[in-house]
């Protein structure tokens, strides 16, 4: 039985009560973490699950609020002895800076160090990037300010869930958003890199998605004022994305 919570729904500053964007996916194989900006250890705790039983943790991109407690993350489950393996998946880019933030801290030094594999996941089509009986989840390209990967998690029995994560609108977006049962769209704002509610609602509706959730936004925005938004151009169901929500 899978389950998908919203560990985090900050954009990258984040607020109390809503930390920095990240997700945690469970599967009876897997425990896939995505992204790892403020608060990982505790919010995977929280969420009922460990930083030891974590087998993936997919980063989208190298923005510190998607990446910025990997060292911390690492240490955590250094410290807790953990033993089994820790996939890494993300764009080349993203990786070899992944390994240059961790040198900073001797990482290769710390004595019987759990075994890491990165994974490079190709910077063009789509890449179905890990499969268990369960899930099957896919990366694409999106349009950001440094390098970044959508995703779109496709259950067994056809539900799937599209997380655009940082992008502005674009085509890949749709690609990846369509017909899925939820999307989880970012609405940082109408600025380059990033997508407004407004936006979101637009694509949810082009995509033909039946829920939109919207995520990485400002809490001390009128919740009303981004739901109307996203409604504008949306008839389906919208929800705002809460830390330790249930997707
Ligand atoms: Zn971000």
């Amino acid at each position: 039985m899978s389950r998908f919570v919203i560990l985090g729904s900050a954009n990258a500053v984040p607020k109390v009560g809503q930390d920095n964007t990240h997700l945690l996916l469970e599967t009876s194989e897997k425990t896939i973490m995505v992204d790892c900006g403020d608060n990982p250890i505790v919010k995977v705790t929280a969420a009922g699950s460990s930083i030891l039983k974590v087998t993936d943790l997919i980063l989208t991109h190298f923005h510190a609020d998607h990446v910025g407690s990997l060292p911390l993350l690492m240490m955590g489950m250094w410290l807790e002895k953990r033993t089994t393996l820790l996939a890494i998946h993300g764009l080349e880019t993203t990786l070899s800076k992944a390994k240059s933030l961790l040198e900073l801290f001797n990482w290769q030094d710390w004595k019987e160090m759990f075994p890491v594999q990165f994974n490079v996941i190709p910077d063009e089509g789509m890449n179905h990037f890990i499969v268990d009986s369960e899930c099957t989840i896919s990366a694409l390209p999106v349009v950001h300010l440094v390098p970044t990967i959508g995703l779109r998690v496709k259950f067994t029995g056809n539900r799937s869930v599209t997380y655009s994560c940082d992008t502005e609108p674009c085509e890949n977006i749709h690609k990846l958003a369509l017909q899925a049962d939820v999307l989880l769209q970012e609405a940082a704002g109408a600025v380059k890199g990033h997508t407004s509610a407004e936006q979101a609602g637009r694509i949810a509706t082009e995509a033909g998605v039946k829920k939109l959730i919207l995520i990485h936004y400002d809490n001390r925005i009128d919740e009303d004022q981004l739901l109307s938004a996203a409604r504008r151009h949306f008839n389906g169901e919208v929800l705002l994305g809460k830390d330790m929500l249930v997707v």
